[in-house]
């Protein structure tokens, strides 16, 4: 029948996402029928320039909305008709909901990692927090920490100049919270949480992406990287005492926003995190 709700994601190299599993499985329990579309630029040889042609067909067929990830997060905001606060803030857009032939850019990246952060870390202290990594995802946990209320967030990128410009866009918005440094060990010194978000620990950037000895129990970490689930980041850390909150929780968080978004249902937060430690 034509009560389908058909949604997709854009990206490159997506091929594992857990995202159609983790929306079509939902919108089931809310009796909902639900098609999650993967629309992998790599499997198409599509680039970036492709993404009118891509969001004009997804008009065309009817789609409700489409997550949207590397590498298309930023090249996706020129095409869009509206964006929210946060993506506007953020300079990045991971879901767009298609309304009328409207297209409205969200991010539920640093949202989604906000509600995890609440739910696993509660307790955690944001006196001083330093985030390893500046890009895509960085950004997206930068403006959700500092509006959770973190006094101090010191940026920590291999590219300086990355960490400089991001720190001066947050300081519009959080005047003299947000500071870039040039390494770890010294963003670290009286720091109470760290944030990674480099792609350092996947399966095919194995390793540590900072030296473990900066480590110690009284730090949090919140890791980004949720293949595999378990990195060396988050060994190591717990191996010391360390609260963690892992990369699927934020995985998860950014899912549940744009459910939410797409259907205009509440998702069942819970019920989604315990479907996704199944996959
Ligand atoms: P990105 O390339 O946009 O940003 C990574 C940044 O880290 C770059 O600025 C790079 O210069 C910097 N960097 C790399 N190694 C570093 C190091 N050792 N020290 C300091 N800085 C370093 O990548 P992204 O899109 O932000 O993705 C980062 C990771 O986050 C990926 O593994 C991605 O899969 C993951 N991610 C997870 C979620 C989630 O929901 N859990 C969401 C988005 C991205």
């Amino acid at each position: 029948g034509g009560d389908k709700l058909l949604v997709g994601l854009i990206g490159a190299g997506i091929q594992r996402s857990l995202s159609p599993a983790l929306h079509e499985e939902e919108a089931r329990h809310h009796g909902l029928r639900l098609h999650y579309q993967l629309i992998d630029l790599e499997l198409s040889g599509a680039t970036p320039e492709h993404l009118p042609t891509l969001l004009a067909a997804a008009r065309a067929m009817g789609f409700a909305g489409l997550n949207i990830t590397y590498p298309c997060k930023q090249a996706v905001i020129p095409l869009l008709d509206e964006l929210s606060p946060q993506a506007q803030a953020m300079g990045a857009v991971n879901t767009v909901v298609l309304h009328g032939g409207r297209l409205v850019g969200h991010n539920t990246d640093g949202s989604g990692w906000a509600w995890g952060f609440r739910r696993v870390l509660p307790e955690a202290d944001l006196g001083c927090v330093v985030l390893l990594g500046a890009g895509g995802a960085g950004s997206a946990i930068a403006d959700a920490v500092l509006s959770l209320g973190a006094a101090r967030l010191r940026l920590v990128d291999t590219d300086p100049a990355r960490a400089q410009s991001l720190a001066d866009a947050l300081n519009l918005r959080y005047p003299f919270r947000a500071s870039a440094h040039g390494d770890a060990a010294q963003a670290l010194q009286r720091a109470t949480g760290l944030i990674h978000a480099t792609p350092t620990g996947m399966a095919k950037l194995p390793g540590l992406p900072l030296a473990a000895e900066l480590l110690r129990p009284s730090l949090w970490v919140s890791e980004v990287v949720y293949v595999p689930i378990e990195t060396e980041l988050l060994r190591t850390a717990r191996a010391l005492g360390c609260p963690t909150m892992d990369g699927g929780t934020m995985a998860v968080g950014q899912a549940v926003g744009a459910f939410e978004l797409f259907t205009g249902l509440k998702a069942d937060a819970a019920r989604m995190e315990q479907h996704f430690r199944q996959l």
